[in-house]
């Protein structure tokens, strides 16, 4: 990825990573301090105005890459696949790998919380829960239903994902199916790809300032004493969200492909940083896409069609925040969940991420849903909604890593990992996404 660590003629350079690792770290300190001098110019000026706009700025970039990207990736990797045989059995065990991680998330996170039992005896008092309304729980069958766009055009213009991908991957089938005529459509697409991961190398740069003013903000806004209250959620979560980040991902990591977990995490450490920046799988993207490929060595056309479906389908994270929230709430109320209750939850929230795109604070729409499901009060989600935005940052990591844990299983059982770029501690932070401006440009 755009991680520089070329000693290029003006000496030794920070890596783009070390370089956002300060960004957060600076983001953090400097947004606590505005919290505590609360001080109200500072708040509507620099925070909201100057901070927000920097950052807003910097996820607009993002997202503006995710439409073109996948189009031109997809496409580049289902006719890269080649064979419509072997499409389908990467599509499907995706699929079904893609589920079973946020099954499997979601039981884990149903369990814990249940043991360490957050939200008994909690005082009411004081919440307001006006204004909080709850989102329709799909049915199984208008989910799948609203995979086929009606328009393409509307489809990619409202950054659709799933309708993204369905109509690419019925493009690229049919490019396929004419044969050598497709030849030179197949090449420009290549090169289009090209054009596309340089503007995500451009973007890229512009990475430390956005990651600061992203933490900055969030911290000013929402300090740290938001979590007093609600402390026990937040440690069940965080303690649920990290054991599936550290355990059950890397194991069934080592298990099903024999990769090393250590090595894995480490490399994915980039697209985690810009997942827990931005809030957003979908924003994400395009860093999860270069760290698997270029860091991680998985070929760039599996890569290309499992990274945009797991960002769009898988939520392990999220899935996570509705199971501990869901337990939570049941205790705050008082309210005996059940097996079917258990058993709702952890349907409803794997239905409820194939059909919600990525992006911030979705979680808390689908756990609107979840909730109605199983008989509980929506106006709960108030008593969790102040720390929202922190443990979606959190989460969203989550689920980037577990779609790219699924893309390594995906394409290590297609035989197609690059094992000597896995190996590399190095690979993908070298200079090539140095920007080779021609002369008469720079001058
Ligand atoms: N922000 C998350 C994502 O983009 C979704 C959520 O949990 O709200 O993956």
């Amino acid at each position: 990825m755009a991680d520089s660590t070329a000693e290029s003629s003006g000496g030794p350079k920070m890596s783009l990573t070390m370089k956002i690792m300060i960004a957060m770290g600076l983001g953090i300190v400097v947004g606590v301090i505005l919290n505590t001098i609360n001080n109200d110019f500072l708040n509507t000026q620099l925070v909201a105005g100057f901070f927000g706009m920097i950052g807003k700025m910097f996820v607009n970039a993002l997202k503006m890459l995710v439409v073109p990207l996948v189009f031109f990736s997809l496409l580049g990797g289902v006719t890269g696949i080649g064979d419509i045989r072997v499409l389908g059995r990467v599509g499907s065990k995706s699929f079904v790998l893609y589920l079973a991680t946020t099954a499997l998330a979601i039981t884990v996170a149903l369990v814990l919380a249940t043991i360490i039992g957050p939200g008994k005896g909690f005082d009411m008092t004081g919440i307001d829960a006006s204004g909080i309304n709850a989102a329709e729980a799909p049915s199984v069958w208008n989910v799948f239903a609203a995979i086929v766009p009606t328009n393409p055009i509307q489809a990619f213009a409202s950054g659709e994902m799933l309708q993204v991908i369905f109509y690419t991957v019925v493009l690229g089938i049919a490019v396929l199916m004419l044969g050598g005529r497709s030849k030179p459509f197949i090449e420009a697409c290549d090169y289009m790809n090209d054009v596309m991961m340089k503007i995500v190398d451009l973007v890229m740069r512009a990475a430390p300032y956005g990651v600061f003013a992203l933490i900055a903000k969030t911290f000013a806004e929402q300090g740290i004493g938001l979590f007093v209250p609600v402390m026990a959620y937040v440690v069940t979560l965080v303690a649920a969200l990290m054991i599936h980040l550290f355990i059950t991902l890397p194991g069934m990591l080592k298990l099903l492909s024999g990769l090393n977990p250590v090595t894995f995490l480490k490399k994915m450490r980039p697209a985690q940083i810009f997942a827990f920046s931005t809030a957003s799988s979908n924003a994400t993207i395009p860093v999860t896409y270069q760290c698997a490929t270029e860091r991680v060595g998985v070929d760039k056309d599996v890569a290309s069609f499992c990274i945009p479906f797991g960002a769009t389908i898988n939520m392990d994270g999220t899935a996570i925040m509705q199971g501990v929230a869901t337990v939570f709430l049941a205790n705050v109320y008082g309210i005996d969940l059940g097996l079917v209750g258990y058993i709702t939850v952890i349907g409803m929230a794997v239905l409820a991420s194939i059909g919600t795109a990525g992006v911030p604070g979705v979680g808390l729409v689908m756990l609107t849903m979840v909730l109605g499901q199983v008989g509980l009060p929506i106006e709960g989600i108030a008593i969790i909604l102040g720390v929202d935005r922190l443990m979606d940052m959190i989460r969203t990591a989550v689920n980037i890593t577990g779609d790219a844990i699924v893309t390594s299983i995906v394409a290590k059982g297609e035989g197609k990992i690059d094992m000597e770029i896995f190996n590399d501690p190095n690979a993908g932070t070298t200079g090539e996404d140095e920007v080779e401006l021609p002369h008469h440009a720079v001058a």
